[in-house]
């Protein structure tokens, strides 16, 4: 391998780009080449390919978003497009491509494989929904802005004697719920993974809190809950006579500037991609599982399942008394 290509795929996290950063500055380090591909999977298929240097992933270390850009690739998941993808990557002399992206961009790195180009994954979604590692970069920054926007929501919360629910991101999976669930210190959570009944899960502790004297009350919501958060919100203002508001966080959730977790991870990451195809392996993920940076058989980590942690939840409902 002589020459690597980097690119970003799928939704944008911050971190992303201390990852690029790391791949770049690594891949020079040991004198291979590195090509930055803009628009994840899309650029790889129309070319738009650029030679990286030291100085192109200068002052990025701080900012949010991916200065590679990404997309979603509707035409990479065709026959046509995968193959034009995997002959531009020849054309610019890539020998191996670190895609930096969730378990879709995984889905598409798999299928580039197949083609025989070297593929290396470097989990990257805020979500952390990818089953074969404890941690996605981008994670620890969304939940410290949820968090951020928690503690405000609370301030006017509280003058106002009222119920705040939350909706944060998370998709399909709750770990961004249940862990701002515990900082925010929520009354309730609802996550995607468990039903929830509006009697028990989410009135009970909000009626019991306020004949207890609590005074304001927060509720999260993932946003893969059925139902979602202006339901909920009517639903309590309706059964219980407490004035509850919904607010979406949205897509600042994607944002900001890095925290430094997520900065050290990320550059952890990118430098591991890097060593693994020194040692000549292909088609790896990196993972963090048991507090340990490690590299897995691509194939084996699409395969992987986690389950969010029962004792968290469980610690969520003890401290919601
Ligand atoms: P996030 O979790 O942040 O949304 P992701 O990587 O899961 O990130 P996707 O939109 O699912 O985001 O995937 C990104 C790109 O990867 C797609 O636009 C597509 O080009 C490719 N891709 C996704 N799923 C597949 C699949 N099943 N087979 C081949 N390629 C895929």
């Amino acid at each position: 391998i002589r020459t690597i290509g980097v690119l970003t795929s799928g939704g944008d996290a911050p971190g992303m780009n201390a990852a690029i950063r790391a791949v770049v500055r690594t891949g020079l380090y040991y004198g291979f080449k590195v090509m930055g591909i803009r628009k994840g999977y899309n650029g790889l298929i129309h070319g738009d390919i650029e030679e990286m240097t030291a100085r192109s992933v200068g002052d990025i270390i701080h900012r949010g978003g991916t200065i590679l850009q990404t997309a979603r690739s509707p035409e990479f998941k065709t026959e046509e497009g995968l193959k034009k993808a995997v002959s531009m990557a020849k054309v610019f002399g890539i020998d191996a491509i670190v895609v930096i992206g969730g378990d879709g961009s995984y889905r598409g790195a798999k299928d580039i494989s197949k083609l025989g180009l070297n593929v290396i994954g470097i989990p990257g979604t805020i979500d952390n929904d990818i089953g074969c590692t404890d941690y996605t970069i981008g994670y620890d920054t969304a939940m410290n802005t949820v968090q951020d926007a928690i503690d405000k929501i609370r301030d006017t919360a509280y003058s106002h004697e009222r119920c705040s629910v939350l909706e944060v991101m998370g998709r399909h999976a709750g770990y961004i719920a249940v862990n701002v669930s515990i900082s925010g210190g929520a009354e309730a959570v609802v996550l995607p993974e468990k039903p929830y009944d509006m009697e028990t899960d989410i009135l009970k502790p909000i009626i019991e809190g306020r004949n207890r004297g609590k005074k304001h009350y927060l509720v999260i919501v993932a946003e893969g809950v059925e139902g979602k958060a202006i339901q909920i919100a009517r639903e309590i203002t309706e059964k219980t006579g407490i004035e509850a508001r919904a607010t979406i966080l949205g897509h600042i959730q994607r944002g900001g500037s890095p925290t430094v977790y997520d900065r050290v991870m990320a550059s952890q990451m990118g430098a591991k991609a890097v060593e693994i195809l020194r040692e000549n392996k292909s088609n790896r993920v990196i993972v963090f599982k048991d507090n340990q940076l490690g590299d897995m058989d691509l194939y084996e980590a699409l395969e992987s399942k986690k389950t969010i942690s029962e004792d968290l939840i469980q610690l969520s409902k003890m401290l919601s008394l």
